[in-house]
C-alpha cells in the first residue's frame, strides 16, 4: 500500500499520513500537546504497521488518540494502539454506543451518485470482518471537551461537528482544522462528504466550519488543503 507522509514540512506544516486506498485515501494526523502527542483517528486494518512506522521514524510520543468518529475506517486500530502507548482514547459521547455497531446510525448518501457505495457499506459493516476491536473510550468527549483538553495539555478549541455521525468532533489548532468526516477530498477534489447520518446537520456543520473559515482543512481522507469559501457553497 503506497502511503504519503509529512512532517512539519509540505502542506501548511500539517504533520500527516495518508494511505492511498481506493478513491478516498485515509488520512491521520499528529499534533503535540505540552506532555505528549496526540493521533488525530488511526485508519483500518491496513493502516497500522505502515502508521506504526511512521510513528516510530518521527519519534512521536502518543499520550493519547482522539477519534473524530467511531468509523472502523478511524478507530480500526484504536485498542491496539492505546495497550502499545498506553494512550488514553478520545471520543464524542454520541458515539460510544456506534463503536462496532455501525448500522446503530444508518448511513444515508449525501447525493445519488453515492447510492451504491452507501449500500456497499452498510452491508460489509454488518458483518465480522468490518468491526473494529472493541476498546472503551477513557476520555468521553461532551460540552466541557476544551476543558478536558487544557487539562491535558493540549492548546486546542474541540469542535463539535455531528452530521456524519452524532458524535462527530474536529479539533482547531493553529489555523488548522481538522475535521474528520465532517467533510472530505475524494478523488483528490473537497467535497461534501458521500454520507451521513443526519443529511441536515452535517450541512449545518459544514456551515460552521465556513464560519470558523480556517487556513486549512485536514480531512479524514485525502491530504489536507486550502480553505476556500468556494468548497463550501450551498451547491457544493
Ligand atoms: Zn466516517
Amino acid at each position: 500500500m503506497k502511503v504519503q507522509t509529512s512532517n512539519l514540512e509540505g502542506i501548511g506544516k500539517i504533520r500527516y499520513f495518508t494511505e492511498l486506498v481506493g478513491d478516498a485515501p485515509i488520512s491521520v494526523y499528529v499534533i503535540s500537546g505540552k506532555d505528549g502527542d496526540m493521533l488525530i483517528d488511526t485508519g483500518f486494518s491496513t493502516t497500522f504497521k505502515p502508521l506504526l512506522k511512521w510513528i516510530r521514524e518521527n519519534g512521536f510520543h502518543i499520550t493519547d488518540i482522539f477519534l473524530t468518529h467511531a468509523h472502523p475506517d478511524h478507530d480500526w486500530n484504536a485498542a491496539k494502539f492505546r495497550k502499545m502507548f498506553h494512550a488514553r482514547i478520545w471520543l464524542g459521547k454520541e458515539d460510544v454506543s456506534l463503536i462496532r455497531n455501525f448500522s446503530s446510525q444508518p448511513q444515508h448518501p449525501t447525493h445519488k451518485k453515492f447510492v451504491f457505495r452507501v449500500k456497499w457499506i452498510s452491508f460489509w459493516t454488518k458483518t465480522p470482518f468490518f468491526k473494529s476491536k472493541k476498546y472503551i473510550p477513557d476520555v468521553i468527549l461532551d460540552e466541557n471537551a476544551n476543558d478536558t483538553a487544557r487539562k491535558f495539555g493540549y492548546d486546542i478549541e474541540i469542535i463539535p461537528l455531528p452530521g456524519h455521525t452524532k458524535g462527530s468532533y474536529g479539533i482547531l489548532k493553529d489555523g488548522v482544522l481538522y475535521a474528520g468526516d465532517a467533510y472530505a477530498v475524494i478523488n483528490g477534489t473537497p467535497m461534501e462528504p458521500p454520507h451521513a447520518f443526519s443529511i441536515e446537520e452535517l450541512r449545518e456543520s459544514m456551515k460552521k466550519i465556513s464560519k470558523i473559515a480556517p487556513e486549512y482543512l485536514a480531512c479524514g481522507h485525502g491530504v489536507p488543503f486550502l480553505f476556500d469559501e468556494k468548497y463550501f457553497s450551498s451547491e457544493a
